[in-house]
């Protein structure tokens, strides 16, 4: 179900839980900033999710409130994860859901990273 994106956090959402160690994920990466694993319900043969350390709630919160260092720190993340994947070349789609308009549905500030065919045009028609 489509949520705000805006705080209170809540610790119970799913990426809090992965976090916390409390349900598996197939992890891709990890460091001081953010944690990177496979979608489970993947829409291209890669789709990756990024998701900073921090407790935010959505893009909106995370670029209004985060330090310089985490967001600095998750940046370089999503850039090290793409690159280490190998997917510069032919390219890759960053997407990022906030709101109940855009069907964000985990309250967990998340970038999801596409690649492996031809992603089309940057929105559906419906
Ligand atoms: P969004 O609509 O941007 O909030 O996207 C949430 C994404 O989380 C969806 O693509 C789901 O398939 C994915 N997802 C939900 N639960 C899990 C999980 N336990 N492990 C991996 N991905 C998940």
């Amino acid at each position: 179900m489509p949520i705000s994106g805006l705080p209170p956090y809540d610790d119970t959402n799913i990426f809090a839980r992965i976090l916390r160690g409390e349900i598996p994920c197939k992890k891709v990466y990890e460091d001081a900033w953010a944690l990177a694993f496979h979608d489970i319900n993947p829409q291209a043969p890669t789709h990756v999710l990024i998701i900073p350390k921090g407790n935010y709630c959505s893009f909106a919160d995370f670029s209004a409130t985060a330090t310089e260092a985490e967001i600095a720190g998750f940046t370089r993340a999503i850039g090290k994860i793409a690159r280490d994947l190998g997917l510069e070349q032919p390219g890759y789609r960053l997407l990022a859901n906030m709101g109940a308009d855009s069907n964000q549905e985990v309250p967990h500030y998340h970038v999801h990273l596409f690649a492996g065919r031809p992603l089309g045009r940057m929105l559906s028609s419906a």
